[in-house]
């Protein structure tokens, strides 16, 4: 007679049967199974999990001292964000402890900078170093419900996804908002110009940045077909903006100006003209569009320096995982040590600025005049690989610019 192998029911006593190569299971057995391996899986999910009770919150000189390790220069930012990290993650941990009335605001974040300084690096070098679910989200993919493009709330399905849809950890995730800019309405007065998906954007994203319980929609939910709505709390997830801002730097030298003309002299020499993001303030990212509630839920702002020759040439080789060890690591597995001549290295760094491609573009140029040596060596018997300046030359005349453009 026809039983479960597990409980040894009989088919008239289940309401169904699911035969193996052996044996039954009966649908009781198959749904408590289910449960076993849910709470197993979970179990070892705990472990490699970030628990605010038990880890020990490194201090913001820590956190700089981790970022130090792979971004080169933008000290501000740097320090700027270990700080407001910092002061983050600690409101979560005195939340409970504290009983006066003294709540911690929250510390979003607003990056200022060219495109390729080194935004989304910070943001993502912090996650890695707190292990909590790390999203980027582009805000020109946005828009508001209803329009062609993405709901406000998919960038939550992308930190419930990193999350691998664990909604505790989920909710003290990190999120940057990568081209906020974009998103700027087109004038600073909102009665002249009427640019509603921008600033429809900016209102939808207020209540995501404060701090609200918003249900979203699980993508790729299919095993859980009666769930409809996963409820997210976003009071604890930190949301760091991040946006070029091109022109930004004439309004705030206009400010600069306007504030200091006929009244302080000497404020106005102290200006570095080579440089005006480090003064950006919340008025100029008002001036360039954001909407003054945005900007009052991001307060934490800082900026990002243009890269020079001398950074873009120690971005090459300085950092822990810089493009250059990472060739030396890919040689070294075929038993080939890789030797670059310093001029090289210049010469890397000049086409990078030639072709305007900035940090982003280093890789690209490097990937073009290492291909052929990458593709050759393995095959032969070979111990190192002396790179010259004459072969790097003879590599990148040779290829293609505009692919090392787009790139
Ligand atoms: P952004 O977000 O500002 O557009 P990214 O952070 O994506 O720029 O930077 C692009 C790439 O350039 C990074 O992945 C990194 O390899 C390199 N890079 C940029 N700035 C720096 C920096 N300050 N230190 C080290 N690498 C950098």
């Amino acid at each position: 007679m026809d039983k479960c192998s597990f409980c040894e029911r009989k088919r008239s006593e289940v309401n169904f049967l699911i035969s193996g190569v052996s044996g039954f299971i009966c649908d009781e057995c198959t749904g408590r199974a289910h449960d076993i391996v849910k709470e197993e899986n979970n179990q070892n999910k705990q472990k490699g999990k970030f628990d605010l009770n038990k880890v020990q919150l490194k201090k913001p000189k820590e956190i700089k001292a981790f970022l130090d390790q792979y971004i080169i220069g933008q000290d501000d930012a740097k320090k700027t964000l270990s700080v407001a990290v910092y002061n983050h993650y600690k409101r979560l941990s005195v939340k409970d402890v504290t009983k006066d009335d003294v709540e911690i605001d929250k510390s979003n974040i607003i990056m200022v900078g060219e495109t390729g300084t080194g935004k989304t690096l910070i943001a993502k070098t912090i996650a890695r170093m707190l292990q909590v679910p790390f999203a980027i989200v582009d805000a020109t993919v946005l828009t508001e419900a209803g329009y062609v493009g993405e709901d406000i709330e998919s960038l939550l399905v992308r930190l419930l996804q990193a999350a691998d849809f664990d909604v505790d950890q989920a909710q003290q995730g990190i999120v940057f908002i990568d081209e906020i800019d974009k998103i700027a309405r087109k004038g600073d007065n909102p009665s002249i110009t009427r640019d509603v998906s921008g600033e429809g954007v900016q209102q939808g994203l207020l209540k995501l940045l404060e701090g609200a319980v918003v249900g979203v929609p699980p993508k790729g939910g299919r095993k859980h077909p009666e769930q409809n709505m996963i409820q997210v709390d976003t009071k604890n997830i930190l949301f760091i903006a991040g946006g070029a801002f091109d022109g930004i730097e004439k309004k705030i030298a206009q400010r600069l100006n306007t504030n200091v003309v006929g009244f302080d002299k000497t404020a106005s020499e102290n200006i570095d003209n080579e440089n005006f993001l480090q003064y950006v303030a919340p008025q100029d990212l008002k001036s360039f569009g954001l909407i003054p509630e945005i900007i009052g839920r991001l307060p934490v702002i800082t900026h990002l320096n243009p890269l020079d020759k001398e950074i873009l040439r120690k971005i090459l080789t300085e950092p822990k995982n810089s493009i250059i060890k990472q060739y030396k690591k890919l040689f070294k597995i075929d038993g080939i040590d890789l030797k670059i001549d310093n001029k090289v290295y210049e010469y890397i760094v000049e086409k990078a600025v030639e072709y305007k491609i900035g940090a982003r573009g280093l890789r690209s140029i490097c990937e073009t005049i290492m291909t052929d040596a990458m593709f050759e060596l393995p095959s032969k018997n070979v111990s190192e690989f002396k790179l010259t300046l004459k072969y790097a030359k003879s590599r990148l005349e040779k290829a293609n610019i505009q692919k090392i453009k787009v790139a």
